[in-house]
Formats: structure tokens, C-alpha cells, sequence
């Protein structure tokens, strides 16, 4: 992910997220783009943005998603042309890779920080599919067919297990948090019609809220797990103080990174190789003093430089959380995502580099394409179709040979919350790794 060449025609953002896709596929930016006539435009209308299905032709049919692609529709030229010759492809690259799109309604509404609710009247199917992906493998398809270059190979996935630390012992704040959930759960069912399992979701409530105190150290078990099954999960850790205000009490984690639990155990896994991160609080998202102070207090307790982060709670703005991280000398950001739903929030299954005023930012971003709570607390699901919503998401990585992370709190296993199928499950998904490639 090198600065690239610049494409004839194209601004340095497009030829830089151009030539990060390309390089996940081996394929020559520069090649592409000669031997393809690919319309060029520059339009940008105010979002909310809508998708066009562009179908491909028959010999890349296989590459789309029910042999389409989807595309914002002002990257497609008016014309009589198949709709696929007029689409705007290396600009739509551009676009999804950018998050154009939200950035553009960040600045006029301020952050959503990651509830994709609140992005009103958007085309959920960008979320869908690791467009992005599919998208280039159709582009070396076509340029094949040209004789340009080989029909480009699908890479191993690259999907990354991770643990984000929350909390380490059943607290006041945890208490209110989840049961406040299970209520919420419950007015749904009661919404829904559903009066037995709003009853059921009061009595979880209360069960929870009024259950024994319990520790909620897994990481050790979990990490022991993983790394035997070949994965190599990564941890991200609370930095931050003891919470002051009635805000980051309720929000953020309770413990300190310098105590014993967790302090002593994490020392031991990152000294055994494990890779971990720093969890900044839940004000932090646009401040690098404190970005950089809990970058250290984690460092400190680990005794080893941590450059990768995900914020607590997702809370993240396309215009100042990057900038404040890099500020802060952190290096890998795994923010990405959305807390209300899975899904491809940059369209692809990508690690990029940002773009900033003028060149890309010193940092990488993982996308995060799916979180615990959205298979337990978002949604209604029964066993079955947790499964199946885990294997479609993670599939759709391993299909296009992307990366990406997925987030599994160290908590949530055992007895308080027993989200331990779900995480079984997602083992089976990441260690078959059975790939639909295109
Ligand atoms: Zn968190």
C-alpha cells in the first residue's frame, strides 16, 4: 500500500485507493486502467447516496452478487451502452474505499459515531457485499479478456478474531448497561405482540441486574483457545483512568490497565506473542492527548509499544478520530464498522490507508464487519440463524479473499451472558475457512 503511480486522468485519492485494491489482487493499477476504457466522473452529489446493480456480462457474472455489482448511481454515464461499460468503476473504488459518502454527511450533521440507523434514507445494500472486492476482481477479469494479465488469484482471507477487554468483573455500570438492554429487548416482543417473551426479557433483566457479582476473566481461556486452533486473535485494552464523570462511569470501562487483573495476565500473552491494543475511552475519539496516554498506560503495563486501537464503543468521526490516533503515534486502527448492524462499512473487505488533505494518513484501518452484540442484543436470533447470519458475513470475506476483523468481547462467555455458541460457531466458520470464490 505504497504511494502509486498516478492514474492518467485521475486525482491522487482515486489512484491511491485504486492501487490498494489492485495490490491486494496483484494486479497493476496503472495496466488496468490503460487497457480499460473506463468513463471518468467527477460528480458528487449530497448524500444520501443511491445504489445502482450494475449486472456484468456473462463471463464475469459469477464475480457479482447475483451477477450484479452495486455502484453509487452517479458514477454510471447516461447512454445506450450496457450499463457496465458506462459505470464509473475506479471512481466507485474511490468512493466506497474514501467513505465518501458519510464524510460528506459528517460534515453537514456532525459524527454518527457508528450507528448506521442514524444515517437516514441510505441505500443499506452498500453495506452488503465487499463490493469494493468483487469490483477488481471484475476489472482483472476484464482486463484478462483484453490479454492484458492473468485472471486475478483469490488470496487466503485474512480475518482477524479479536477480543475487545470491557470489563473484567460484573460491575454497577455493567448491571445497569445489559439489564437496560434486555428491557429494551422485551418493549420489542411486547410491540411485536409478543407478551410471553417480553415476560421472559423483564425476568433476564432482572436477573441480570440482580444476579451475583461475578468475574468476567476469560481472556486466558480464550486466548489458549484460539491460538490452539491456529487463530491469532488480537486484544484491545482499556488505558483510560477510573472513570470520573457520570458519562465515562456508565460507559467506559471500570478497571485500570495497571492492576493485577488485568495487568499481570496481559503482560503474559503479549509477552507470548499475542498482539495487543489500546480500547481509548469513550471521549477520546478526537483527542490525542488522551489517545496517547492511554496508548502509554497500556504499553507500560504490557512492557511493550502498542500502535493498534479500536475505539470503545465504535465512537468514531471520518474527520478527527484518524487524524487524533495518528497524532497519538498509534499505527492500526479496527474502528470500522457499525454497533447497530454487520456489514461492510467501507464496501470492502480491505485494510487501507486513509486518505488525508493530500496524501494518505501513517495508518492502516481493518474494517470490522461484525460484533457479538449484533447477533445477541440488535437482533432476535435463535441458534440457527445466528449461525447462518455468521457464516454469510464471514463468507462473504473469505469469498473474495478480504480482510477484515470481527469483534468478540472476553465477557461474554460463560454463564452471565453465554454467548459462547456463537462464538463456537464462528470458530467453525474462521477454521474451515470453506471460501466461495468467485
Ligand atoms: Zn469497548
Amino acid at each position: 500500500m505504497s504511494a502509486a503511480a498516478p492514474l492518467p486522468g485521475r486525482s491522487a485519492r482515486v489512484s491511491h485507493f485504486v492501487a490498494t485494491a489492485c495490490a491486494r489482487y496483484h494486479l497493476d493499477p496503472a495496466g488496468l486502467a490503460g487497457a480499460l476504457a473506463i468513463p471518468v466522473i467527477t460528480a458528487a452529489p449530497p448524500p444520501p447516496p443511491r445504489g445502482t446493480l450494475v449486472a456484468l456480462p456473462d463471463w464475469a457474472s459469477a464475480i457479482g452478487v447475483e451477477g450484479a455489482l452495486l455502484v453509487p448511481d452517479h458514477l454510471v454515464a447516461a447512454g445506450t451502452a450496457p450499463c457496465w461499460q458506462r459505470t464509473d468503476w475506479l471512481g466507485a473504488i474511490a468512493w466506497y474505499l474514501d467513505g465518501a459518502a458519510e464524510r460528506a454527511a459528517e460534515a453537514r450533521n456532525g459524527p454518527i459515531h457508528s450507528y448506521a440507523g442514524r444515517l437516514t434514507g441510505w441505500d443499506t445494500r452498500f453495506w452488503d457485499a465487499a463490493w469494493v472486492n468483487r469490483i477488481v476482481l471484475f476489472l482483472g477479469r476484464w482486463a484478462a479478456r483484453r490479454g492484458v494479465s492473468a485472471d486475478p488469484r483469490v488470496p487466503a482471507a485474512e480475518v482477524t478474531l479479536s477480543h475487545d477487554v470491557d470489563a473484567v468483573r460484573k460491575t454497577t455500570a455493567i448491571r445497569i448497561k445489559q439489564s437496560a438492554v434486555h428491557l429494551i429487548k422485551a418493549l420489542r416482543q411486547l410491540r411485536g405482540g409478543r407478551p410471553v417473551g417480553a415476560l421472559r426479557g423483564v425476568g433476564r433483566a432482572v436477573r441480570f441486574f440482580v444476579g451475583p457479582g461475578v468475574g468476567y476473566w476469560n481472556l486466558d481461556r480464550l486466548i489458549a483457545e484460539q491460538r490452539a486452533l491456529g487463530l491469532d486473535p488480537i486484544v484491545f485494552v482499556h488505558g483510560g483512568g477510573p472513570p470520573r464523570r457520570p458519562v465515562t462511569w456508565l460507559f467506559d470501562p471500570g478497571y485500570r490497565v495497571a492492576d493485577p487483573v488485568p495487568g499481570e495476565s496481559l503482560h503474559r500473552l503479549a509477552s507470548a506473542g499475542v498482539r495487543v491494543g489500546v480500547h481509548p475511552s469513550f471521549t477520546a475519539w478526537a483527542d490525542p492527548a488522551a489517545l496517547d496516554r492511554e496508548r502509554r498506560a497500556v504499553e507500560a503495563a504490557i512492557g511493550r509499544p502498542v500502535g493498534d486501537c479500536r475505539q470503545h464503543w465504535l465512537r468514531f468521526s471520518w474527520a478527527a478520530t484518524w487524524r487524533a490516533q495518528v497524532a497519538a503515534g498509534l499505527t492500526h486502527d479496527w474502528t470500522c464498522g457499525f454497533n447497530d448492524r454487520p456489514g461492510f462499512r467501507l464496501g470492502a473487505a480491505l485494510a487501507v490507508r486513509p486518505w488525508g488533505d493530500a496524501e494518505a494518513l501513517a495508518l492502516t484501518a481493518t474494517p470490522t464487519v461484525l460484533m457479538d452484540a449484533q447477533l445477541y442484543d440488535y437482533q432476535e436470533l435463535d441458534d440457527a440463524r445466528r449461525r447462518a447470519a455468521i457464516a454469510r458475513w464471514i463468507g462473504e470475506v473469505q469469498a473474495v479473499g478480504g480482510q477484515a476483523a470481527v469483534i468478540w468481547h472476553q465477557r461474554v462467555v460463560g454463564p452471565d451472558y453465554g454467548w459462547d455458541d456463537g462464538l463456537r460457531a464462528l470458530r467453525e466458520v474462521l477454521t474451515e475457512g470453506a471460501a466461495r470464490r468467485p
